[in-house]
């Protein structure tokens, strides 16, 4: 999946400020140009590498299978998963970086507004991609907006209250995908020379059971609580629209001296 991710991401010269919020675009050098803060790739990653996650197990599946459960009483339909793709993963960024209990609406909005625009001026040259579709929904409907900020948090914290068959199901999701991920080899091998029963569910036992640990694995390897607080600093600091403001009070402050 993640290799899948890399193939089809090739906008990887775009990232998000993790100090002032700006998403940056063409930058190779990660050197975010309205702050000029450097940034730090490593933790970079395995954030948005655990924001993919978050939105694919704390939100995606998540309202798919509580809107099922809602409407027929069971979850019958498997959702089919959609990969995050950037811009919906930064927003998770930011949404993260409230799990210490900060305000992190600034924040968000700050990010929000951002990735509307981009994607209004991505529709303008090509058709968006269901994913697209739905981080536009996401980023444009307050209500939607905040439902996606206390799913990703709820994930963080591991505290969502859910309806046991939809816990089930997305757990099941999870081992599942961290069973296969990146063994799909092992899997093509074992099947083309195991034909004794036994063995294939010997096999299979055995993969879950791996697949469940690295599950809760994957859960544990996210940020910890300290990093995230620091996250956006810049925000925080001046609430709102860190850059902008500072000029905007910059250009006040100059005015009033004249
Ligand atoms: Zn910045």
């Amino acid at each position: 999946m993640r290799r899948f991710m890399t193939v089809e991401n090739n906008q990887n010269t775009d990232f998000l400020c993790l100090e002032c919020g700006h998403i940056n675009e063409n930058n190779s050098e990660l050197i975010c140009q309205p702050c000029q803060t450097p940034l730090d790739k490593t933790f970079y990653d395995l954030l948005i590498n655990y924001s993919l996650r978050a939105i694919r197990y704390g939100y995606n599946y998540r309202t798919n299978y509580e809107r099922q459960v809602k409407s027929k009483g069971k979850i019958n339909e498997k959702y089919s998963l959609l990969d995050p793709q950037n811009e919906v993963q930064w927003l998770a960024a930011a949404a993260l970086s409230g799990v210490a209990g900060n305000l992190v609406y600034d924040t968000i909005k700050h990010v929000a507004k951002q990735i509307k625009i981009r994607l209004t001026e991505k529709s303008k040259t090509i058709e968006l991609k269901q994913v697209d579709k739905d981080t536009f929904e996401i980023v444009s409907d307050e209500q939607t907006l905040a439902k996606f900020v206390l799913y990703i948090q709820n994930y963080y914290k591991g505290n969502a209250k859910l309806d046991k068959r939809v816990a089930d199901a997305i757990a099941e999701e999870e081992i599942v995908h961290a069973m296969t991920e990146g063994k799909s080899e092992q899997l093509t091998n074992t099947l083309s020379k195991q034909e004794n029963g036994k063995a294939m569910q010997k096999m299979f036992l055995e993969m879950f059971k791996n697949g469940a640990e690295e599950a809760k694995k994957l859960r544990q390897q996210g940020p910890t609580p300290q990093q995230l607080e620091k996250l956006f600093s810049l925000v925080k600091k001046n609430r709102g629209n860190p850059v902008d403001k500072k000029t905007k009070n910059k250009k006040a402050s100059a005015k009033r001296k004249k």
